[in-house]
């Protein structure tokens, strides 16, 4: 018997690239492959890339720098590596990879991933493959499901991808590029999927897109359904106690969404809206299509009908035109939502968007200088958050043992991580925990109710008493 052979597949960028390295090695499986940590050791390595700021894109490089090395180290001891760059880099750059990169066997941009088996058969005849189309097909047809194995290894927590794209165009992002024109995929096609993954034990399921919120897809009664109608289905499915959803747009948040929050137990009162910045002017030279106020009415939408929800964002600081009025709009802004999170970013010009041809462009100072300040404020309010649960009672879903020995972490419905002193046979449970103290951004404390004494796969718990607290 053939031994298997190794893939090391090492992902960057956001969710959907976890969720889709998660389905090349479902595809490879099938190929004899298995997963290992070390690109020592590795017969095939991928790279699932990232395009959406220059850093990101260039780490790919420096990444093939260091794996030319270990794949000559290979060849040395008379064993054939193969190199694979997939993601957004994949599909933006095509064939200009292998050309500032020789050492590259395949390129295949992420609608392609289900073709991989053969573009690996075909670098091992021709020297290399390259696949950067955006096939007609929708490539979730032809990925496998992923072994009831692999689910378990992979934990009680799943992405579900929904849709796939944007249609939205704001002029500093790659993604409608990269990603291609908005795709949601049929309801049946994701109730399956999710009802196999409570099968082997998954309990909670964020629902991950682009534009997740623009989800329309086609339902089992003849109809297109919103994401509201969608997650409305899924919280009915058997074993499934919470779900998310990410990442979505403010001006896709319709009343199916809002109504879901209200009625729904298992949906997470915690949403990632990002705004990008407070400023309408520029709002407008984004090209967001919402302004600042379109926003906060979004979010007391939201309010309106879950007072403990609690929000994250992200925002860009040093968009072409923005002056220091702008900026203190953006933080007028952070000031009045308080947030519980946010991510933020320095305004990266993108090859081929509208923004990069925008000649106003922010002194690299100003942009540090910027960031700074409102990554000050976003953590002082994230800080405040969290340190607001102490000695209150939250619900936390179990996830698994933590690396001090005895100790297990779960998540509250904040995604904040946090850690009891108890059996292992809590994983996969919701139980209520005392929480008593903060560790930077964990949570300790003490499981307030005894836990049931059932294996994980067969328990099924809703968040019952997620502790009230504005955001
Ligand atoms: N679809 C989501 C939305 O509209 O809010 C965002 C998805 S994007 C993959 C994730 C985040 O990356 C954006 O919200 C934005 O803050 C940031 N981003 C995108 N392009 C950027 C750029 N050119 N420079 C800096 N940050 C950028
Ligand atoms: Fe990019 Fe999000 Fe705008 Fe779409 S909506 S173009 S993914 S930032």
């Amino acid at each position: 018997m053939t031994p298997p052979r190794k893939l090391h597949i090492k992902s960057y960028g956001c969710q959907m690239n976890v969720y889709d390295a998660q389905r090349m090695v479902d595809t490879l499986a099938g190929e004899g492959f298995v997963e290992t940590g070390s690109v020592d050791d590795a017969d095939l390595v991928i790279l699932n890339t990232c395009h959406i700021r220059e850093k990101a894109s260039e780490k790919v490089y420096s990444e093939l720098g260091r794996l030319r090395a270990v794949k000559e180290e290979a060849a040395r001891n008379g064993r054939q590596m193969s190199i694979a760059v997939a993601g957004c880099v994949a599909q933006a750059e095509g064939s200009e990879i292998v050309a500032r990169a020789p050492v590259v066997d395949v390129v295949v941009g992420p609608q392609s991933y289900h073709h991989l088996p053969e573009l690996l058969a075909r670098a091992a005849k021709d020297g290399r493959a390259i696949e950067t189309e955006f096939p007609v097909r929708d490539k979730f047809e032809f990925l496998p499901q992923p072994k009831p194995d692999a689910i378990r290894a992979r934990g009680i927590s799943s992405f579900v991808t929904v849709q796939e794209g944007c249609d939205k165009f704001c002029t500093f992002c790659v993604v409608p590029y990269t990603r291609g024109a908005e795709v949601s995929r049929p309801a049946v096609k994701i109730v399956d999927d999710v009802e196999r993954l409570a099968d082997h034990g998954v309990r909670e399921i964020t629902l991950i897109g682009q534009n997740v919120n623009a989800y329309h897809g086609e339902g089992p009664d003849g109809r297109t359904w919103s994401l509201g109608t969608l997650l409305r289905r899924l919280a009915d499915v058997p074993g499934i106690v919470r779900l998310r959803y990410s990442t979505s747009h403010p001006r896709d948040v319709d009343e199916t969404l809002i109504q879901a929050h209200r009625d729904l137990a298992a949906l997470m009162p915690f949403v990632h809206l990002p705004v990008q910045s407070g400023s309408d002017r520029i709002l407008a030279a984004m090209n967001r299509r919402h302004t600042a106020d379109d926003y906060r009415r979004v979010i007391d939408r939201f309010r309106a009908v879950r007072q403990d929800i609690a929000f994250s964002s992200d925002f860009i600081v040093g968009f072409p035109g923005e002056t220091e009025g702008d900026f203190r709009a953006t933080l007028a802004l952070v000031t009045q939502i308080g947030y519980a999170g946010a991510y933020s970013f320095k305004y990266s010009p993108r090859p081929g968007t509208p923004a990069a041809d925008m000649q106003e462009t922010v002194p690299a100072a100003d942009m540090d200088e910027r960031l700074v300040r409102l990554q000050e404020l976003i953590d002082s309010q994230q800080s405040a958050f969290n340190k607001a649960l102490i000695g209150s009672t939250v619900d936390v879903l179990f996830e698994r043992a933590a690396r001090n020995p005895g100790q297990i972490v779960g998540r509250t419905a904040y995604l904040q991580p946090a850690h009891v002193m108890a059996p292992e046979e809590i994983i996969g449970q919701v139980l209520p925990v005392r929480i008593e103290s903060l560790a930077r951004y964990s949570l300790l404390g003490e499981l307030a109710a005894v836990p049931q004494c059932r294996p994980a796969s067969s328990a099924q718990m809703t968040d019952s008493s997620v502790t009230r607290m504005g955001a």
